[in-house]
């Protein structure tokens, strides 16, 4: 177990279930994230005992960092975990901050057909400690502050919840790494059971869906998620969401040639979020070596987007960031070696 993976509140019940005083959570968390300590050892106001306890129990080591590819506006971590598995974290660099991909599974079991990263099995979940510490390790190498936050790295974050849960609220504590909750954005594939429990807590973290198809037949085809949770149980289920949480979604949108980006596709996709408090992000696919799909052309994206645009739909196109390092991000990942903005 490592002290990374512990909530402010849980580092002050552990104080408090040993015996001793809750304060001493607050000082922990304060040595953790605002003094970056390395070691227990440079902790000087917490008696030696209580630490002596807690270490005994809790390691505070740091991930492995592989290799760093750094290019002018995004840079790609690999990380090794004490397994010897590894995992990537993408920095993008923006005029309005420095945002993180970060990855929240070991492989991905959603068989997504467009997805690179979905092509290895899911072998685990990341534990908390090792979502957080991509973060605090990329912005101790960088030296600069992290300020938006994407989950949309390799894996499907509601398929490892509570873990992620966790790791929200210890990236968003203003003791912790004080990123802002609107800074935050989570991206599923539609784990619709998961989307009801996640607007059912008071965050106000943007939540994306990864939707890529208008309707059923074409997103069976693409999204094996859609056969538990088709359009007609995932599509009610963010309306019930946005009514609940007052919250705007984004709508990911893979432009694939020939299958998702015709014109009738366009129109029934107004017509399936008509009236929803929610914008479409378009993106045009990375070609790679290993699957079949094929890029939609310019023009066949702009009257996608005119199109939407027309029957008032909220639509934007990902801009490209032209860097020739690989995209850890699951959707997006690709040999062709670009790399799409994940955050709008
Ligand atoms: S797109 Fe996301 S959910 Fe789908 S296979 Fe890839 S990593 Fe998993």
């Amino acid at each position: 177990m490592n002290i990374y993976g512990l909530t402010y509140e849980e580092l002050e019940d552990y104080f408090v279930n040993i015996g001793s005083k809750k304060f001493h959570g607050s000082q922990l968390f304060s040595w953790l994230y605002e003094k970056r300590i390395k070691s227990y050892d440079e902790i000087t106001n917490i008696k030696k005992e209580l630490i002596n306890n807690i270490s005994s129990n809790y390691g505070i080591d740091r991930l492995k960092i592989v290799s760093v590819e750094k290019d002018v506006d995004v840079c790609k971590y690999l990380f090794e975990l004490n397994d010897l598995e590894h995992i990537e974290a993408v920095l993008m660099r923006h005029d309005y901050g420095n945002s993180v991909c970060v990855s929240s599974q070991v492989g991905c079991n959603m068989g997504c057909k467009f997805c690179e990263s979905g092509r290895r099995k899911k072998v685990r979940n990341l534990e908390t400690y090792e979502m957080v510490l991509q973060i605090l390790q990329i912005e101790e190498e960088l030296g600069e502050r992290i300020s938006h936050v994407v989950v949309m790295g390799i894996g499907e974050p509601f398929d490892n919840y509570d873990n992620l849960i966790k790791f929200i609220k210890i990236i968003n504590h203003p003791k912790g790494l004080a990123i802002g909750a609107r800074h935050i954005t989570v991206s599923t594939c539609g784990v619709v059971p998961k989307i009801k429990e996640f607007g059912n807590l008071s965050m106000q973290v943007n939540l994306a869906i990864s939707l890529h198809a208008p309707n059923n037949t074409i997103r069976d085809r693409l999204m094996p998620i859609n056969k538990v949770y088709p359009l007609d149980v995932l599509i009610p289920c963010l309306k019930e969401y946005i009514k609940k949480t007052n919250r705007r979604l984004t709508f990911e949108y893979i432009l694939l040639n020939g299958i998702n980006d015709t014109e009738e596709c366009a129109i029934e996709l107004s017509n399936l979020i008509k009236g929803m408090n929610a914008y479409v992000n378009l993106i045009p696919y990375n070609e790679t070596n290993n699957l079949k799909f094929m890029r939609s052309n310019t023009v066949q994206i702009m009257r996608f987007y005119d199109i939407l645009k027309k029957n008032r739909v909220n639509v934007t196109i990902r801009r490209e960031f032209g860097s020739k390092i690989s995209a850890a991000c699951g959707q997006l990942r690709s040999k062709k070696e670009e790399l799409w903005n994940l955050f709008i």
